[in-house]
């Protein structure tokens, strides 16, 4: 890890030369401490990479014992809130790593509960979640207004469903500051039925097709489309998807009328937890040029960790990820019979659907030393799969941006993805062409079918065999910069607009 000095020093040196633009980050995940996805990673990554572009960012987050214990904490405010009889604690942290300040919003009645930051031990939603995340937003929105005397935002940056509510709070208190809402994915919109509305304290005027009711009840998604200024998601291609009946879970038509405040910025990756020059969970660090011997140091690992064997002229494939409808790795399982007849061995970290969980555990069993299956969530394990496969399957049905293949197109796994959202924007196809030219890093197939996902697998198959080709893909692969530094120079013009227009 580098030092803070480090993420610091270009900050430092702008001070003096004018004020910083203060930014305010509210979300509900943030890596290492609380991950249920891409969103904790995005929230790690991008306030640091704001602060190196000159940004003063801080976070909010629920308290979330994760969070309450991981740093020494200092109370600034009691707040008197809509959503308990007793003073909410709001406490600030410096973030270790990255030294970015945290508000952290202590309400142990919301948030320290067992399970997962929104369900139960049992998978089912808190039933009072809509109260647990209206008072995130509530919090946001104070902080926005003053609520730390010491520290106001000039923006307010709001992630996901969970501060949703945060903007339309803004809205009904008449604040002037100016909102962005981030879509990290439309599917998960805090849906709640239309008898929960009282609880949020929000004028019933805002239960409206124009607020933030939605097909009878009202969803905090919606709060954060309808309200926030400026709305952004994590890739360009799926800004444009999620305008169509296709992709817009019901939300297209909203999105379709605010198209001109709409826009797509790629996430980027953190290169200080993933870079398999500096990656300490890797049996041997490697770079672009001494990328076969540190793969082959990965591969050998993970062939001991799944007990495969008879390494074959096919690529050795693997995937990392939640099993959900949206990742599609149903095409997977049901094309598995015509990988293995490849010669294609695969290792798969995941977890989800439990029919899902127990077919690949099944295909574990029918195929020993070719299919090896973790069903659970294993950091550790997720950067041995990176570096010690040779291509990352990625088949979804929607991928808002995806991290997992820009991971494996930093560690050299060829990435196999489907042409949709940010696998669309991130992946070049292999082909003639774009061998020729140099820009193939990966395959990219269409359908949505095993079918379609089986020819990829055919195509990956066929250059692995030509290792001179295998090696040049891999070198542009894992040369192709994904950085925060890009995303965070368009997320500060983005506030810069907000500023000016609204000054
Ligand atoms: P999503 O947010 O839709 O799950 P992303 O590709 O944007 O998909 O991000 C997924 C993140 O979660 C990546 O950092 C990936 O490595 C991680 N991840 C997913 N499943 C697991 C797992 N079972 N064990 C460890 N990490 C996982």
């Amino acid at each position: 890890m580098l030092d803070d000095g480090f993420r610091y020093a270009l900050p430092i040196l702008r001070i003096g030369v004018r004020s910083l633009m203060r930014v305010l980050h509210a979300a509900a995940e943030l890596f290492p401490w609380v991950k249920t996805g891409g969103l904790g990673d995005v929230v790690a990554a991008l306030p640091p990479a704001l602060a190196a572009a000159g940004l003063d960012v801080r976070l909010v987050l629920p308290g979330f014992t994760a969070f309450l214990d991981a740093f020494p904490l200092t109370e600034i405010a009691r707040l008197r809130t809509p959503f308990a009889a007793g003073r909410v604690r709001l406490v600030r942290a410096q973030l270790p790593g990255s030294g970015v300040h945290a508000y952290v919003v202590d309400h142990p009645a919301f948030y320290d509960r067992p399970g997962s930051p929104y369900a139960a031990p049992d998978g089912h939603d808190w039933p009072d979640n809509h109260r647990r995340f209206a008072l995130l937003g509530w919090v946001a929105a104070a902080l926005a207004q003053g609520a730390d005397p010491d520290w106001r935002p000039d923006i307010l940056h709001c992630h996901d469903w969970h501060a949703g509510l945060a903007p339309a709070y803004l809205r009904a208190e008449g604040a002037a500051v100016p909102s962005v809402f981030t879509v990290h994915n439309l599917a998960y919109q805090g849906a709640f039925p239309a008898a929960l509305f009282a609880d949020l304290a929000l004028p019933a005027s805002f239960f409206s097709i124009d607020g933030i009711e939605f097909y009878g009840g009202f969803a905090l998604i919606k709060a954060g489309l309808f309200y926030a200024d400026r709305l952004t998601t994590v890739s360009p291609t799926y800004a444009s998807e999620i305008q169509t009946a296709s992709f817009g879970m019901g939300l297209d038509g909203l999105l379709r009328a605010r198209a001109d405040v709409l826009s797509g910025i790629l996430n980027g990756v953190d290169p200080l937890i993933w870079s398999p020059q500096n990656d300490p969970l890797l049996p041997l660090r490697y770079g672009v040029d001494d990328a076969a011997v540190g793969k082959a140091a990965a591969k050998a690992a993970l062939e001991r960790r799944f007990g495969l064997t008879g390494a074959g002229a096919a690529p050795l494939f693997g995937a990392v990820t939640r099993l959900t409808p949206q990742k599609g790795l149903d095409l997977l399982l049901a094309a598995l019979p015509g990988l293995i007849a490849l010669g294609g061995r695969l290792v798969l970290l995941c977890s989800g659907d439990s029919d899902l969980e127990a077919g690949f555990a099944a295909a574990a069993q029918n195929y020993p030393g070719q299919v090896g299956v973790v069903l659970g969530y294993d950091d550790a394990l997720s950067h041995l799969i990176m570096a010690g496969s040779d291509s990352i399957v990625v088949p979804s049905r929607f991928e808002p941006c995806g991290l997992t293949q820009l991971y494996a197109l930093r560690y050299g796994a060829l990435p196999l993805v489907r042409r949709t959202g940010g696998l669309a924007d991130t992946v070049v196809d292999t082909n003639r062409v774009t061998l020729a030219d140099g820009s193939a890093t990966g395959f990219v197939f269409d359908e949505e079918t095993p079918e379609g996902f089986l020819a990829a697998i055919r195509r990956a198959t066929a250059l692995y065999d030509d290792d001179v080709s295998w090696q040049r893909v891999m070198r542009q692969a894992m040369t192709r910069d994904f950085s925060w530094a890009a995303a965070a120079r368009q997320y500060v013009a983005l506030y810069r607009q907000l500023v000016s227009n609204s000054g």
